[in-house]
């Protein structure tokens, strides 16, 4: 997924273990996703000054942001890399396109509709909610109740 392994990708070679220490930081509000599941993580790259790691927040201003750079940087240092740089990138703009099949799944497992247009109850799967608030629990998810069993739940709103 990375293009490590294919000739000529262009990148420099990064050690997959710098990599996976990075990937495997979580989403500080959804702790069953990864900043690689979601999308966030654009790149690892290895160079002669130390790491560098670009990310691309949610959606601008995105609060969590600040706490997933102070995690990466501790996960870095955890993992014994001192030098390191963490490049927020803005453009291109993130797009809940970057979240995987994998991450939509671990999300509705979690209790938060996925992003899309047609939202289910994650748990009784009934189409149809209804919307509550259109910021819930933090801004880039909807409040919405299910119109069958009656729970209300996040869903992450697509961008
Ligand atoms: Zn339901």
């Amino acid at each position: 997924m990375d293009g490590s392994g294919i000739p000529g990708a262009g990148m420099v070679s990064v050690a997959t273990d710098v990599r996976a220490v990075v990937a495997s930081v979580v989403d500080p509000e959804i702790p069953v996703l990864t900043i690689e599941d979601l999308g966030i993580l654009r790149d690892v790259a290895e160079t002669q000054d130390g790491v560098t790691v670009t990310i691309t927040p949610t959606y601008s201003g995105c609060p969590a942001m600040r706490q997933i750079e102070a995690d990466i940087a501790a996960a870095l240092r955890r993992a014994g890399f001192s030098d390191f740089e963490i490049i927020v990138q803005q453009s291109p703009a993130w797009t809940t396109d970057w979240m995987g099949e994998e991450a939509r799944r671990k999300l509705a497992e979690f209790g938060i509709a996925p992003p899309t247009d047609e939202v289910v109850c994650p748990r009784c799967q009934a189409d149809h909610p209804r919307l509550v608030a259109r910021f819930g629990s933090t801004a880039c998810k909807a409040l919405m109740v299910c119109s069958s069993c009656g729970e209300p739940f996040d869903h992450f709103k697509q961008y």
